[in-house]
């Protein structure tokens, strides 16, 4: 079944609404499961294949999309309309699906193939078919899937001219000293970013081969710093990054069975770093005091900074509010350096 602006109570959008996507810097890509691999007991990467695939545009190693998923019975809406999220949002609240954002792990795009990375949060060791209904439909979408399932996944445009956006590592000309710290759902972000780092990966070009519009390639004698939280030890993927990447995993699982709080190794992690270069006079935390993390997301993007230092976090807003405040309000780090994305936020969904 196809869900229109015409079955839904409030949507009714005209044909003469509808444009031509061909040009939009983000566009709708039909997208269907072609296979899945389990990498660990916490991720699942699933390669999704479409026809139109060979147009996902990708313009920076945590390129960011998002994915439509439609609720258990329902079809897929037709979202070639000029503003997707409007039309999402005229949906009946009560039989459209749910909006989430996820990152693009690899996408292949003579192969028609991309990969996104699913952190199966609240189902470690699935024994039976789950549903959609349940409080995290995106996780629990990816615990269900099989070959041949369906979804929408609104993404960069490779035909738009220009950057589409949506992705925001930028380090500096000149940094020099570089942290990357995330928790599990910031592990194939930062395993992209890493890889975009290797001689022999991408080296610097996006992943469908052009050069980058924005940021620079830290120099090879940049020291790079990657801290990341994950459920457990087995977690620890084996990443490919260059040789001055010096990368700790930090699970939350202790040797006893019992686990730390969510954001408790990666806030202790950040915060022990010590940096090189002196910094600046503590600056004001304006904003990151004024953001509630319960209904806001934390998202704050470093520009201008021509500190030697860069660092970027990703995961838990409340573990990433204390890292940003921290590193600006205690250690004096020019907030010009640092992009934060407290994107998800413990015990709420947000989409
Ligand atoms: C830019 C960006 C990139 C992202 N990339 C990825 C990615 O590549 N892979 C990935 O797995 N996630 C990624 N995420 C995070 C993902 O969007 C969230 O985890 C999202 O909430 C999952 O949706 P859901 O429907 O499963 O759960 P929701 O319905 O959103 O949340 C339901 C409940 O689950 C909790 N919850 C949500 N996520 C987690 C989690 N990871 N662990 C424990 N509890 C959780 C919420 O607090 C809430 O209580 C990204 C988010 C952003 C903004």
């Amino acid at each position: 079944m196809t869900i229109t602006a015409a079955d839904t109570n409030d949507g009714a959008l005209s044909t003469a609404e509808k444009t031509d996507t061909s040009t939009l810097p983000w566009r709708p890509f039909r997208v269907t499961v072609a296979r899945l691999q389990r990498l660990s007991p916490s991720f699942l990467r699933i390669t999704f294949t479409g026809d139109d695939l060979d147009q996902f545009g990708y313009d920076g190693p945590d390129q960011r999309i998002k994915l439509y998923i439609p609720r258990l019975g329902q079809g897929l809406p037709d979202f070639s309309f000029t503003d997707w999220y409007t039309q999402y949002r005229n949906f009946d609240p009560a039989t459209r699906g749910f909006v989430r954002t996820y990152t693009i792990r690899a996408v292949r795009p003579e192969r028609r193939e991309l990969d996104v990375d699913f952190v199966m949060h609240g189902h470690p060791a699935p024994t039976a078919p789950v549903s959609t209904e349940a409080a995290c439909p995106a996780a629990t979408w990816a615990t269900d899937a099989s070959p041949g399932d369906e979804v929408v996944l609104i993404g960069p445009n490779r035909v738009c001219p220009g950057d589409s956006g949506g992705h925001e590592w930028n380090p500096p000309a000149g940094a020099r000293d570089i942290v990357l710290a995330g928790d599990e759902t910031a592990v194939p972000a930062i395993a992209g970013i890493l890889e975009s780092l290797c001689d022999d990966g991408l080296n610097g070009s996006t992943p469908n081969g052009t050069a980058p519009e924005h940021g620079v390639l830290p120099s090879a004698d940049a020291r790079i710093r990657v801290f990341l939280e994950i459920p457990e030890p087995a977690d620890a993927l084996d990443l490919q990054a260059p040789d001055n990447v010096e990368i700790t995993w930090l699970p939350r699982r202790r040797d006893d069975g019992t686990s730390a709080p969510n954001g408790e190794p990666l806030v202790s992690a950040v915060t022990a770093v010590t940096f090189d270069a002196p910094q600046s006079s503590a600056d004001d935390a304006s904003m990151v005091d004024t953001v509630d993390i319960d209904l806001e997301v934390l998202w704050e993007v470093a520009a201008g900074a021509t500190s030697s230092v860069y660092v970027w976090v990703a995961g838990e807003a409340g573990a990433v509010k204390a890292i940003r405040r921290h590193l600006v309000r205690e250690r004096g780090i020019d907030k010009g350096a640092v992009t934060f994305m407290g994107y998800w936020r413990l015990g709420r969904a947000l989409d």
